[in-house]
């Protein structure tokens, strides 16, 4: 067993504190990997602060890990000692059901993925906890490759925020000249920004914050429209094929679904705490629109993502944080004021 130190949620109301507790010894098929940074997801937020129910206590949130592998179990043939490696919202699932099958281990039916937090952790028989810590132990199926070439911080974003918006873009086969919307400037939008611009798309992002409209430009928008304006909403109307909300929080989704051409379909992956107020059928109906949703990406396209980034030189706009700094952070995220991802400098933690 390994001595590790984290920081856990103890309840859904007090700030995060330091925890102590032991990382399982390796199976023959497990990594341990010295976490280096992580980054933090509104997911955490929610979890942490119990928005969605079903958190357990301790809770030690951190989804979006890179590290470095110091030790590898006996059977281990994916990675070596001293390599990167980076660990995304999952660290298990059944492996047999069609879903795992097919590499969408996200969508398990068997026993449901296990989240790299709060997921039932079948070598402890409690809950998992993730990165905000030194350490992680995880089988190498769960494990991903990082590229070389990119900023190491600035990758751990993309374990959450960069397969989110990158699976649903493919999964919709958005491509080149397909105008493409983009909901909310936060972690999820700003990746899905840049990676709906690297696909080729005319990308238009929709914000609420007026000091966000010159970075959408710099990150890769061709467009920005201020979602609050109906003026500038207006001149959208029944024109894009494809948008992806990426929006926390509960808001109007017939604004966007109006923008929709025909046959035009929205994704949704932002998990409000509080439900969308219901979307009108005729909207949907009488332009055959969709709306849908979409839940991160499987290990075998994390890593197609991955390399796509490697390929292109994406990687995700971050403010480096220390670990005692998370509730902070967690508080200018509830006000949309973050730019676009804070990362937690792990060795803070060390100190
Ligand atoms: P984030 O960094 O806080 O970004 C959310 C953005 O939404 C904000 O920056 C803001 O952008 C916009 N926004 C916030 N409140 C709004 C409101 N009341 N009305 C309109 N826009 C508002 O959060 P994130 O980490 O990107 O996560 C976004 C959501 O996705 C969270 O609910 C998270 O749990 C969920 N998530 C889902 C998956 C999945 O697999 N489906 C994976 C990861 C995360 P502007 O300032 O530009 O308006
Ligand atoms: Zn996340
Ligand atoms: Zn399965």
């Amino acid at each position: 067993m390994y001595k590790t130190n984290a920081y856990a949620a103890r309840s859904a109301t007090e700030p995060l504190s330091p925890f102590e507790f032991e990382r399982r010894d390796l199976t023959p098929h497990d990594v341990r990997i010295d976490i280096l940074f992580c980054g933090v997801c509104h997911s955490d937020l929610h979890t942490a602060r119990g928005e969605w129910g079903g958190t357990v206590y301790p809770n030690v949130p951190g989804h979006e890990i890179v590290g470095r592998v110091v030790e590898v179990g006996s059977e281990v043939s994916k990675f070596k000692v001293g390599q990167l490696a980076g660990v995304g919202c999952m660290v298990d699932s059944c492996r047999t059901c069609p879903s795992c099958q097919e590499g969408l281990e996200q969508y398990c039916e068997g026993s449901g993925f296990v989240g790299t937090y709060n997921g039932p952790d079948k070598h402890t028989g409690g809950v998992t906890y993730g990165g905000y810590s030194t350490q992680i132990v995880v089988d190498e199926a769960f494990t991903l490759h990082i590229p070389e070439n990119l900023e190491l911080a600035a990758v751990a974003p993309l374990l959450c925020a960069g397969i989110t918006t990158y699976s649903p873009l493919r999964h919709w086969n958005i491509q080149p000249g397909q105008k493409v919307g983009i909901v909310g400037l936060g972690g999820l939008g700003h990746m899905g920004v840049k990676i709906a611009a690297a696909l080729g798309a005319h990308v238009v992002l929709f914000t609420t914050s007026q000091s966000k409209v010159e970075d959408g430009k710099r990150l890769g928008a061709h467009e920005v429209v201020i979602s609050k304006d109906p003026e500038q909403m207006a001149k959208h109307v029944n024109s894009f094929d494809y948008i992806l909300n990426t929006v926390a929080a509960s808001h109007d989704l017939d604004a966007f679904v109006t923008l929709l051409k025909r046959d035009g379909a929205m994704t949704l992956v932002g998990v409000p705490e509080h439900p969308h107020p219901s979307p009108s059928i005729g909207n949907l109906i009488f332009k055959r629109r969709s709306l849908t949703g979409s839940l991160i990406g499987g290990i075998a396209e994390t890593q197609e993502m991955l390399d796509f980034c490697g390929k292109h030189g994406i990687t995700s706009d971050i403010e480096m944080i220390r670990m005692d700094e998370i509730d902070t952070a967690y508080d200018r995220m509830v006000k949309s004021d973050v730019k676009y991802r804070f990362v937690i400098d792990m060795s803070s933690i060390k100190q």
